[in-house]
């Protein structure tokens, strides 16, 4: 409601009122959409470590597929080239793997470089399960925040330079974790990035 009612504000009133007035709904908008994504976040992690997993056979390929169609204009704004790997069929929650796919896929592209971004999804046997991977050209990450990055609300940038909540990966450790995985990064600055993470499957193909 807040959000709303401000934005409404905003549409009907700009350059009705004087600069400051323009400036000052300007930030309540900015800051009704912060909250509310702010809370749709938080939401997340805390159903990412509540709600009842969903054991069912997760065709990963469709996964991606669908990922990549609800990111299509983003993928096309930043021409982004996404590809992958055959990926397997492994036993998950299929919400929870697309959320972990989507926020990897989010963040390789909102941390580009100058290049337009490159993303790479891998996908390896590994112990009777599998390791999945998605590696970025991007801005890369220091090794001595490789662990810190997992942790809720961290950041390294400021907002304005990238948007964001600090809590997507938080998100994806957590979901991972869930599943009896693990999930790290392999990372330089300016080297690009690659996250890892393992889903156990014994009885995978
Ligand atoms: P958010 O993206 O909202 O900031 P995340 O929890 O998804 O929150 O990521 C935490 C931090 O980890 C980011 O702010 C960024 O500093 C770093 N990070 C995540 N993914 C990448 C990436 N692909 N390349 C470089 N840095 C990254």
């Amino acid at each position: 409601m807040v959000a709303s009612y401000v934005e409404l504000l905003a549409r009907r009133y700009r350059g009705r009122l004087d600069a400051d007035a323009d400036e000052f709904i300007g930030y309540a908008v900015d800051g009704a959409t912060r909250m509310q994504r702010l809370i749709n976040d938080l939401l997340n992690y805390s159903r990412a470590g509540t709600t009842g997993l969903a054991s069912v056979r997760v065709d990963v390929e469709q996964v991606l597929e669908d990922v990549l169609c609800d990111l299509r204009e983003t993928i096309a704004s930043t021409g982004a080239v996404v590809s992958h790997d055959p990926l397997p069929t492994v036993t998950a929650d299929a919400v929870q793997m697309r959320q972990v796919f989507q926020n990897l896929i989010v963040n390789a592209i909102k941390f580009r470089g100058v290049e337009p971004p490159r993303v790479h999804v891998s996908a390896q046997r590994e112990d009777g399960g599998w390791r999945f991977g998605v590696g970025d050209n991007g801005i890369g990450i220091d090794p001595e925040h490789h662990e810190l990055i997992f942790v809720i609300f961290q950041r390294l940038h400021a907002r304005d330079a990238y948007p964001g909540t600090g809590i997507g990966l938080a998100v994806c450790k957590r979901i991972v974790a869930r599943h009896g995985g693990r999930m790290w990064v392999e990372s330089e600055p300016g080297e690009g990035s690659s996250f890892f993470f393992t889903i156990p499957d014994a009885g995978g193909q």
